[in-house]
């Protein structure tokens, strides 16, 4: 059987502005489908994240977004670096952590600030991600993955996004923002979460409307 081009794999909406994580989904579901994210539906407004848990979170977008385009699987991402020496922060304010205009490096640079002159299990942390998928405004199933790991005293790297460049994981001595992109799609809390649910991913995309539709 000939095998299908990138043009003919099914599309999946992700309800994200977040271009660093829409570049890890494209990379982390190769040869499942394409991956669209909120770029496309520039008037799609703000969804505003509420929840008080990643996996709240991400039930809220993921239905927001499906109830905007049905007939459509949504996924959702809701993620966040947890230090449970400084009481869980920044937790699902990972985004927002140094305030309504932060950036990646702004918030990097709050979290190096808050654990100035702290050492060992102090800098412990992880990354947590709770993907979810809806259709319709219905939630059709959700998964979760961790990673743990370190903070270092520095920056370090220019891969990934986010707090990638302060993060060791365990038994490596390199951040994220050092290690290679294959490392990190190897071990990362997104990829153990898409590694629970990409079989059913498979099975969704095949049976849905949505292949017609694009
Ligand atoms: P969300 O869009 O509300 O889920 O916010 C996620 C935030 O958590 C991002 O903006 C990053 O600051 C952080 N984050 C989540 N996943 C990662 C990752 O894989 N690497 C680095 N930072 C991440």
């Amino acid at each position: 059987m000939p095998s299908r081009t990138p043009a003919q794999k099914p599309v999946l909406w992700i309800a994200t502005r977040n271009r660093g994580k829409t570049r890890e989904f494209s990379q982390l579901l190769r040869g499942v489908c394409r991956v669209r994210d909120l770029h496309g539906l520039p008037h799609f407004p703000e969804i505003r994240e509420t929840g008080k848990s990643f996996a709240a979170n991400a039930r809220i977008k993921a239905c927001a977004l499906s109830r905007a385009l049905p007939n459509h699987p949504i996924l959702a991402d809701d993620s966040g670096l947890v230090v449970p020496s400084l009481g869980g922060r920044p937790g699902v304010y990972s985004a927002r952590f140094s305030g309504p205009q932060a950036t990646d490096q702004s918030n990097r640079t709050k979290l190096l600030r808050l654990l100035k002159g702290k050492s060992g299990f102090l800098r412990k942390a992880y990354f947590e991600a709770w993907l979810v998928i809806a259709e319709n405004g219905a939630v059709l199933g959700s998964v979760s993955g961790r990673v743990w790991g370190q903070i270092t005293h520095v920056e370090a790297g220019t891969g990934g996004f986010g707090y990638d460049s302060i993060f060791q994981p365990k038994g490596f001595s390199k951040t994220l923002g050092q290690l290679p992109a294959i490392t990190k799609h190897r071990i990362s809390h997104r990829a153990r979460a898409v590694a629970k649910f990409k079989p059913r991913l498979s099975r969704l995309l095949k049976t849905s409307r949505l292949k017609k539709c694009i």
